[in-house]
C-alpha cells in the first residue's frame, strides 16, 4: 500500500461565488445541466443572478432520493440534452446523485453545497439508497469533483443547526486521522495517510477551536464574517480532504453503530459523529486535558455531549450494546484505533462520555479535593 491523497479539482469559496458557475461550466465543457432540490430551486436560485434559462443552464429538479431510478432518469437526460458538465446543487442526496450520474456518464461534476452540514462535497464517493431511503451502497467515483463552489451568502442564510452539525463532522477529522496514523491504518482513498492529509486534519481542529463559536453566532444572524468563512472552509474543505486522505476511526464507526437505534434518526450525521468523538476519546485513553477541551467546544457550539442529546436518554445498556456491536463489525473503522476493540469497550466508552457530559451539565465539574473541602472534609 502506498501513501495516497485525493482533492477536488478546484475549490472556490466566497460571497457571490455562485456567479462563477457559468464560467466554470464553459471551462469544463459546452453544455451544463443543474440538478437541484425543489427548495433550492424556489428559494435560492431566483436570487443568484445567473442565467438559468433552458438555453443557458437548464435546471432539473431532484426527485428526493439518490436511488437507481433517479440515476437512470438523470443518465437519460444527460444523453438526450448532450450534457457534458453536470452540476449538483443542494444537500447531500442531490449532490450524491449528480456525482454518481456524472461518473457513469464520464463527464465532470461541479458541486455546490447550500448547507455546510457535512464534509462530503469535496469527496470522491457518494451513497446510494433504495427508493424507500434504505442504504444500498457507497460508490467511489473515478475522480473527486472537478470543482466545488461554495457561496457564503447561501450558507449563511441556512439554519444554524446545519453549520453546527458540520462542525461535529469536522471535529472528528483530526482525532480519526491521528488514530489511523498511529496504527498505520488505511485512509478513505485506499492508501496510507500523507503528511498533507494529517496536517490539514490538524488545522481543521485548530480552526474549529479558534472560530467555532463566532462562526455559529454569525450564522444565527445570517451574516458573513471572517469567522464564518473559516468555519465553512473547515467543515467542507479541510474536513473533506482530511477524512479522505487521512482516514476514519472510532467516531464514524460509533456514528454508524448509533444509526442502528431508531431514536437517533432525527439527528444529523455530524451530531451523532460529535458524540462518537467524545466516546472515542474515552475509548482511546485521551488525556483529561484533551477530553476537557473537546467537551467544552461541544458545549460552546451546541453539539451533543450526552446520550440524551441524541435521543438516547432512556436507552438501556442492552439497547446501547446493539449500537456498540454494530460499531465493532469487522471492516468498521473503529478497528483503526489502537489496542483490542470489543463491543464492551465501546459501550463503556459511550457510557463514560455520557456520564462526563451529564456531570458537566449539572455543574459537578469540581476537582475531587475541592469537593471534599466544600463538604467540610479536608486533609
Ligand atoms: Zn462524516
Amino acid at each position: 500500500m502506498y501513501r495516497k491523497a485525493v482533492f477536488p479539482g478546484k475549490y472556490i469559496q466566497g460571497v457571490g461565488a455562485i456567479g462563477e458557475l457559468p464560467a466554470l461550466i464553459k471551462l469544463l465543457g459546452k453544455q451544463g445541466l443543474l440538478l437541484t432540490s425543489p427548495s433550492v430551486h424556489n428559494k435560492v436560485l431566483p436570487h443568484c443572478g445567473i442565467d438559468l434559462s433552458a438555453k443557458a443552464i437548464p435546471v432539473e429538479i431532484f426527485r428526493g432520493e439518490c436511488c437507481e431510478n433517479e440515476l437512470a432518469r438523470m443518465s437519460a437526460i444527460v444523453v438526450r440534452k448532450h450534457v457534458d458538465v453536470l452540476v449538483g446543487m443542494g444537500g447531500g442526496k442531490t449532490i450524491d446523485t449528480a456525482k454518481i450520474a456524472a461518473d457513469r456518464a464520464n463527464i465532470p461534476v461541479i458541486v455546490i453545497p447550500t448547507i455546510a452540514s457535512t464534509d462530503a462535497p469535496c469527496s470522491g464517493c457518494a451513497v446510494c439508497y433504495s427508493q424507500d431511503g434504505i442504504f444500498e451502497a457507497v460508490y467511489y467515483q473515478k475522480t473527486n469533483p472537478a470543482a466545488v463552489l461554495v457561496d457564503l451568502e447561501i450558507i449563511a442564510a441556512a439554519p444554524t443547526r446545519f453549520l453546527v452539525a458540520g462542525m461535529g463532522d469536522a471535529l472528528s477529522t483530526w482525532f480519526e486521522a491521528r488514530s489511523c496514523d498511529r496504527t498505520r491504518s488505511a485512509n478513505e482513498c485506499g492508501g496510507y495517510s500523507t503528511t498533507v492529509g494529517l496536517h490539514i486534519a490538524k488545522f481543521c481542529y485548530e480552526t474549529l477551536l479558534a472560530y467555532g463559536v463566532a462562526g455559529k453566532v454569525a450564522n444565527e444572524q445570517h451574516i458573513v464574517t471572517p469567522a464564518l468563512d473559516h468555519i465553512v472552509e473547515a467543515n467542507i474543505l479541510l474536513s473533506g480532504i482530511g477524512f479522505e486522505s487521512a482516514g476514519l476511526a472510532a467516531a464514524h464507526a460509533i456514528h454508524n453503530g448509533l444509526t442502528a437505534l431508531s431514536e437517533t434518526h432525527a439527528f444529523h450525521h455530524g451530531e451523532k459523529v460529535a458524540f462518537g468523538v467524545l466516546a472515542g476519546l474515552q475509548l482511546a485513553d485521551a488525556s483529561a486535558e484533551e477530553s476537557e477541551t473537546v467537551f467544552s467546544f461541544c458545549e460552546d457550539v451546541g453539539l451533543p455531549t450526552t446520550l440524551a442529546d441524541i435521543g438516547l436518554g432512556k436507552a438501556s445498556r442492552k439497547k446501547l450494546m446493539l449500537a456498540a456491536e454494530k460499531t465493532c463489525v469487522p471492516g468498521q473503522s473503529v478497528h483503526h484505533e489502537a489496542g483490542v476493540i470489543t463491543p464492551q469497550n465501546v459501550l463503556n466508552a459511550m457510557l463514560a462520555a455520557d456520564a462526563i457530559g451529564r456531570a458537566r451539565i449539572s455543574g459537578r465539574r469540581k476537582h475531587p479535593a475541592r469537593e471534599l473541602q466544600e463538604r467540610g472534609i479536608s486533609h
